[in-house]
């Protein structure tokens, strides 16, 4: 029989990854902000238009790149996070899998300018469906811009798929939120079609929450704080009359990264036995720090879903400092419980 197996193109095999890594506009975003916190920004400005359809812009003042290495961004496993396995397991950084720019690249047209604080002028270079079709050295402040246009383009399939403006704004809205809440000392400003959604200064978690939410939030909040071996919990309930039939006001992060977890949210939920319904959801700031040899990032390609080494002691210990700061609050049941 004859050999039948070929080793695919990159610009294939990339824009296989891309149906990965970006199912809409709003994971476009993510990979950028995230790109753009690991290079040490102090400010990050993000920049939509028509819902992320026709631009998904984000500008950063951080450690910007050289020629080679901006034009190395866009290769596949080409990352400056990790060298090696180990590394894996003391992740100290949003990325490490070298995928992002790549896949992007793969099905939008992507214009990066870029510049390190050690160079005099910098780097624009323009991608097309992974073809570069112009690199240039221009003036440009120091730091990184990548604008993601007309994502999708090569694959009709997916930009039809696309909701409407406001739905891809709100996800996109959702994935802003939850990087401004987990680097509150880094100031963000938000426009969409021209308007300033928000401008957020540096500042505290409390205040960043406030800042987000609105001032009726700060009355809500009542603090967690916890330090044990295994985990170190600080952030935010809120209190039990403001629980709401609607997810939403629910935040996980560990190590300053947001995480979905069904477990920990139960472990939230079942300090707040006998003093919510059964029907409405508790809100929640809860920030945990833990040994990063101690959880793998690395099941899922978002990276919103963790695995801990120990997630029961850390199911205990959530619990316990919860019920701990609601006792301490003197919150006692309000309600009246329909049994
Ligand atoms: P990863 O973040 O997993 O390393 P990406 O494809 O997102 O993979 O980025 C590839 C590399 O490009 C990064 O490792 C980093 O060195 C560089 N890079 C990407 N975005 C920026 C940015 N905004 N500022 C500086 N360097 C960046
Ligand atoms: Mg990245």
């Amino acid at each position: 029989m004859p050999d039948r197996i070929q080793l695919l193109p990159d610009h294939v095999a990339n824009q296989i990854a891309a149906g990965e890594v970006v199912q809409r506009p709003a994971s476009v975003v993510k990979e950028l902000l995230e790109n753009a916190i690991d290079a040490g920004a102090k400010n990050i400005q993000l920049i939509i238009k028509d819902g992320g359809k026709t631009l998904i812009q984000v500008v950063d003042d951080g450690m910007g790149m050289s020629v080679t290495d901006a034009r190395l961004s866009f290769e596949r496993h080409a990352t400056s996070k990790i060298r090696n396995a180990d590394d894996l397991f003391h992740l100290s950084t949003k990325g490490f899998r070298g995928e992002a720019l790549a896949s992007i690249a793969a099905i939008a047209h992507v214009e990066m300018k870029t510049r390190p604080g050690t160079d005099e002028l910098g780097t624009l270079l323009c991608i097309q469906g992974s073809r570069v079709t112009d690199q240039e050295v221009i003036t440009t402040p120091v730091g990184t811009s990548v604008a993601v246009k007309n994502l999708f383009f090569n694959i009709p399939a997916r930009r039809n798929f696309l909701k409407s403006k406001q739905v891809e704004l709100r996800h996109i809205t959702d994935e802003f939120h939850r990087v401004a809440l987990a680097h509150p000392a880094i100031g963000f400003q938000y426009f969409h079609d021209g308007n300033e959604l928000y401008n957020l200064p540096e500042t505290n978690h409390r205040q960043r929450i406030v800042h987000l939410f609105g001032g009726k939030t700060n009355e809500k909040l009542v603090p967690v704080s916890e330090e044990t071996q295994v985990v170190e919990i600080s952030g935010f309930i809120c209190k039990p009359e403001f629980a709401k039939k609607s997810r939403g006001e629910q935040f996980f992060f560990v190590n300053d990264r947001f995480i979905k977890s069904p477990y920990l949210h139960h472990a939230v939920s079942a300090a707040f036995e006998g003093l919510i319904r059964s029907d409405v959801h508790p809100g929640y700031f809860l920030y945990l720090k833990v040994d990063p040899g101690s959880i793998d990032i690395n099941i899922h390609p978002t990276k919103t879903e963790i695995k801990f080494d120990d997630e029961q002691t850390l199911y205990a210990i959530l619990r316990s400092s919860v019920k701990h700061s609601l006792g301490q609050f003197n919150i006692a049941p309000v309600l009246d419980f329909e049994r």
